[in-house]
């Protein structure tokens, strides 16, 4: 989004080519989002990253970025007005946007990237552009295109593990933070090792046998009201899908 944004505001004619049905990629997820901050406390990110930020909380839909001993800060945004802002940008810019649709070919003459194809939904769209930005998030077009690449750890190959969300529906919160703050022994930050045992043991008796880490990063009181059901109603559905995953 911000590549096309500034690219729309210098003159330039765009197009945004999505495989899904919004934009926004990992924005909308649910994830807060890092790093606006410095460990001091200092903003570092601003630009488009800052617009999209202010224009959530003008909704009454983000909380601002907070102080984070681990990530230096966080910013919680509601990820559905993400894409609500995201379109709002691309018909204020004039940029043009065609969903559905995945790069799949690429055609590059003597080292230049002239087209790229994609495929969706009975589809197929051949895009030529003089200037291409692959904001795949793997470097797909990059890929596709014969470029040189490396993955994963260079000993051995391995990824990092994906994280997994998942909430809890039907929770008295307020008896539930009170009782946490009551018996912070109980609580696991970063991945204490009494509670991955107890989750991994839970998990086990249901017969999963892989193993797996775990990780609580905190509990937070501050969500207003608004913020935290949509927050909710996403995060069960993650969990309604890792349960039946399992
Ligand atoms: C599990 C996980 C947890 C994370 N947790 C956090 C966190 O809590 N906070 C944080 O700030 N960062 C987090 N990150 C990192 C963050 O998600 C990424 O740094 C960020 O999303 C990268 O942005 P991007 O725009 O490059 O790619 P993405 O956000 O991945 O966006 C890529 C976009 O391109 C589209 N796309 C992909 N391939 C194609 C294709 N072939 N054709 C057409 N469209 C395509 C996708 O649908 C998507 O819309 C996490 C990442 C992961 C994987």
């Amino acid at each position: 989004m911000p590549a096309a944004i500034a690219a729309a505001r210098m003159g330039a004619k765009v197009l945004i080519v999505e495989r899904n049905g919004y934009l926004g990629g990992n924005a909308t997820m649910g994830l807060p989002w890092l790093g606006h901050l410095d460990r001091n406390g200092r903003q570092v990110i601003g630009g488009i990253a800052q617009e999209f930020n202010d224009k959530i909380k003008a909704e009454g839909q983000a909380l601002g970025h907070s102080r984070c001993g681990l990530h230096n800060s966080v910013s919680i945004c509601h990820p559905d007005w993400f894409k609500i802002i995201a379109f709002e940008y691309c018909r204020n810019e004039n940029i043009d946007v065609l969903l559905h649709l995945e790069s799949m070919e690429t055609n590059v003459e003597n080292g230049v990237l002239q087209t790229v194809t994609f495929y969706g939904k009975g589809n197929k769209v051949t895009v030529g552009a003089t200037v291409f930005v692959d904001a795949t998030g793997d470097g797909d077009v990059a890929y596709l295109s014969g470029c040189r690449y490396e993955k994963g750890h260079h000993n051995d190959g391995k990824l990092q593990p994906p994280s997994m969300l998942m909430s809890l529906i039907g929770v008295d919160e307020e008896r539930l933070l009170d009782y946490l703050e009551a018996h912070p022994e109980q609580i696991a930050f970063n991945g204490s090792e009494t509670a991955c045992e107890e989750v991994m043991k839970a998990f086990r008796e249901i017969g999963y046998q892989q193993d797996f880490t775990f990780e609580v990063q905190g509990f937070v009181r501050p969500y207003p009201q608004e913020l935290q059901q949509p927050l909710i109603d996403f995060t069960s559905a993650l969990g309604h899908w890792m349960l039946e995953e399992l």
